[in-house]
């Protein structure tokens, strides 16, 4: 019943019931998603918003997935997926528009086509634009937030809403985003014309930088900490003792310490219990409380 009246609230967004969320996920560990949709417009996804809240349905948002940890039980009710939500349009004086499924990757190489700069240094985070504004996202010294101009989004009753770089009360890897239930739909970016060699070169380096320093050969979520104010999450970590720890099939990375790996058909549950033993390790030995930045999702 649910099920046929949500394949009428959407025109072109594909729905897959009993979804395994693995597949949706980095750290490739979780279980399925009861209705997952993957939404194609903005009109959809306002329908779907409505009705969730009318019919009393949890409803969870998933980007590129790169920053979460879906539980081993997986995701009740409608979770709205939105990698198919994916256009980029270059409006006036180098600003660029883009709605929340495009991945910083595929906005990075429609940047270098066209020949426009700012955004080099989150070339290689592996999100969404959605979950990058979301988590106000950053490295090498950039910050989305430095770069975006303005945020649309629906809010839970369904109304779009359009909030200034101010109004989205960006912070360390926090936007106010995090503290309602509204979901991004497009961002708009403050561009600049610059060589487009000179971008190349640019993301070609950091690249590699991350290649040197990433477990990018195993399935994770980046880094599981905030940065504790005057430390390093990854240096406290292994001063700890805690690089190589070994949870079921997740491992504190031997190549980042800040980073946990997938190395063996890794749960959530053993995520989170590793997380769980570097958090009291760091805490009995340096009296530091590292918070999580990996978002924990589902039942
Ligand atoms: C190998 C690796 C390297 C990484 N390096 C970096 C790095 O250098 N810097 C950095 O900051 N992060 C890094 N990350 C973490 C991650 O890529 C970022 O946090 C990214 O911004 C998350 O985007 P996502 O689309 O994957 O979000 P998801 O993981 O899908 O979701 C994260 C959170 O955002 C919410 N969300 C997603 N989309 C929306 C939306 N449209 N509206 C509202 N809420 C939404 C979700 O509900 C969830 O709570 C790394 C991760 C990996 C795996």
């Amino acid at each position: 019943m649910i099920n046929e009246k949500i394949e009428k609230l959407v025109t072109n967004s594909e729905i897959k019931y009993n979804e395994p969320l693995k597949n949706y996920s980095y750290t490739k560990t979780g279980g399925s998603s009861d209705i997952l949709i993957f939404i194609k417009s903005i009109c959809d996804l306002a329908n779907i918003i409505k009705f969730a809240k009318e019919e009393h349905i949890q409803l969870t948002i998933l980007g590129n997935g790169s920053n979460v940890l879906i539980s081993d039980k997986g995701i009740r009710g409608i979770t709205v997926i939105t990698s198919k939500l994916n256009k980029i349009e270059i409006l006036d004086d180098y600003i660029v528009s883009c709605e929340a499924g495009v991945t910083l990757h595929e906005l990075t190489q429609f940047l270098i086509n066209n020949s426009l700069s700012n955004l080099e240094f989150a070339c290689g985070i592996p999100g969404s634009v959605g979950g990058a504004i979301y988590m106000n996202a950053g490295a090498y010294g950039g910050e989305v937030k430095d770069v975006v101009i303005k945020v649309e989004t629906i809010d839970k009753d369904g109304n779009i809403k359009l909030y200034s770089n101010d109004d989205m009360h960006f912070s360390y890897r926090h936007s106010i985003i995090q503290e309602n239930s509204d979901i991004i739909t497009k961002v708009y970016f403050q561009l600049k014309p610059e060589n487009k060699q000179t971008i190349i070169d640019k993301v070609l380096e950091l690249n590699k930088l991350r290649a040197e320093k990433q477990p990018l050969e195993y399935p994770s979520c980046g880094s599981v900490f905030k940065r504790p104010e005057g430390y390093f999450a990854g240096k406290l970590i292994q001063d700890a003792g805690c690089q190589g720890l070994i949870v079921g099939g997740a491992q504190v990375s031997t190549k980042h310490a800040g980073f946990m790996v997938n190395i063996n058909n890794a749960t959530c549950d053993d995520y989170k219990k590793l997380i769980k033993l570097v958090q009291q390790n760091v805490f009995e030995k340096f009296n530091v409380e590292l918070e999580r930045e990996v978002k924990i999702i589902g039942e």
